[in-house]
């Protein structure tokens, strides 16, 4: 048996239809911006392995420090304990988040960090005495992750949907995209005024999973300021924005207001281990000190603070805080704008649209072909079958690669977008791809 076939027997992929998927191409090694598959066939990673990886696979910096670290401390428990590794990371972390940040408690992946999120802010009210403060607001397109609580404050969807009636309220409002921010201000007001609202809690400046949209930060900080002034706090979901992806460190970066609560995971190990975190200000870290046992912040995980994630954190940190790292993402910035001006007016393109590292490319499919509905599927095989892996989001194709990509590979990736121009508008002309899997949330 192949090790695909082997993994058919024996393994359930995430947002895989099991029954008609084909099966997963096994990948055995992973260089710079490159995946390398069984046979030899060599994908250009173009979406940075769902938005994790920052200096390329198995970095060589990143590689040494965490088996050093393998054979120093592989784990310990996090409560009544510490290690170097997660004071330096947190110190690093609060060195180059925001100024109002001060303590970091560390979890195991976005939606974890996440959940820290909500039960922190939904605690520090509650410590406060104010338990009526339980509304939490969000954008109605928004993706937080697939837990619970993650799930309760995204968009609600065909794939929450079995679910929904366990799911909590959440009061939504629309993405203030241009042109639109003057209704979501509007309903945000609105629900400011007849609810008791704890959080507002948003994918800062752009929505991944909504189709890299994107919106300004004038409007961020408008509805930011909103909230502080109704007393209710600003969670900043920076699991994707986070480690330089948007040029600036960090999306609150771009902001005049400051977020309560960063939420981080995907980039903070440079995409080599799973790890969270979610800081805080010292207004809500104190509202859980007291004499009082039950004021206690309640949460942990067995593999807390891990510290071969914490150092693959540092590591990945040291690189992302290099001039060359800085002058990468600079560079790439520069090619997105430089291949938008390709793109400006050639037909079978809706919209580009772009920040920092990021490029998305929204196709005009011809709707009267019955092509439409597997365009995505047609797009996915277009690339793989040369050479570069793109997940796209329906019609719409976006580019979020590993820093370390070279301008000439930036190249091979924009290529393989205009023949997915070509297709949108010549779908006749392509092979029909054999069956290939749905991914709902990519
Ligand atoms: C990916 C993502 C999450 C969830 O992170 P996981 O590690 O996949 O649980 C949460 N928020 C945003 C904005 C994300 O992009």
């Amino acid at each position: 048996m192949t090790l695909a076939e082997r993994d058919h027997a024996v393994v359930w992929h995430p947002y895989t239809q099991m029954q008609t998927a084909p099966l997963p191409i096994p990948i055995v090694r992973g260089e710079g911006a490159w995946l390398y598959a069984e046979d030899g066939t060599a994908y250009l990673d173009a979406i940075a392995s769902w938005w994790v990886n920052l200096h390329g696979h198995a970095h060589p910096h990143i590689a040494r420090r965490v088996s050093e670290q393998l054979s120093t401390l592989e784990h310990v428990l996090f409560a009544g304990f510490t290690h170097p590794a997660a004071v330096e990371l947190a110190e690093g972390l609060l060195r180059i988040l925001p100024a109002n940040q001060r303590r970091v408690f560390y979890s195991d992946n976005g939606a974890t960090s996440i959940e820290v999120a909500l039960k922190m802010a939904f605690q520090y009210f509650n410590n406060l005495g104010q338990p009526g403060r339980q509304t939490v607001v969000a954008f109605r397109d928004s993706y937080h992750g697939d837990t619970f609580g993650a799930m309760s404050v995204s968009a609600r969807s065909a794939f929450t949907a079995p679910f929904a009636a366990l799911l909590f309220d959440v009061q939504f409002i629309d993405v203030p995209v241009p042109g639109r921010e003057a209704e979501a201000l509007a309903q945000l007001d609105a629900v400011l005024a007849g609810h008791q609202v704890a959080a507002f809690i948003f994918e800062p400046l752009v929505l991944g999973t909504a189709g890299m949209v994107m919106y300004e930060p004038a409007v961020l900080d408008a509805l930011i300021q909103r909230c502080h002034a109704h007393g209710a706090l600003a969670i900043a979901d920076e699991v994707m924005t986070g480690f330089g992806r948007l040029g600036r460190l960090f999306a609150a970066d771009f902001l005049q207001e400051r977020p309560d609560i960063i939420c981080l995971s995907k980039g903070l190990t440079g995409g080599t281990m799973a790890l969270g975190a979610t800081t805080c200000t010292a207004a809500i870290y104190d509202a859980f000190l007291s004499d009082d046992r039950t004021r206690t912040f309640f949460h942990g995980h067995s593999y807390t603070a891990n510290p071969l994630a914490c150092t693959a954190g540092l590591a990945s940190l040291e690189l992302l805080l290099t001039a060359e790292s800085a002058a990468d993402r600079a560079r790439i910035a520069a090619a997105h704008a430089d291949f938008t001006r390709e793109l400006a007016g050639q037909p079978g393109v809706r919209a580009v649209r772009r920040c920092g590292t990021i490029l998305a490319v929204e196709f005009a499919p011809n709707e009267t072909t019955s092509y439409f509905s597997r365009l995505r599927d047609q797009f996915y095989a277009l690339g793989l079958a040369r050479g570069v892996l793109l997940r796209p989001l329906g019609n719409i194709v976006y580019v979020l690669p590993p820093y370390c990509i070279t301008n000439t590979e930036l190249r091979q990736v924009y290529d393989v977008l205009q023949a997915m121009r070509e297709l949108v508008l010549h779908p006749e002309a392509q092979p029909t791809p054999a069956s290939l899997p749905e991914y709902p949330h990519d």
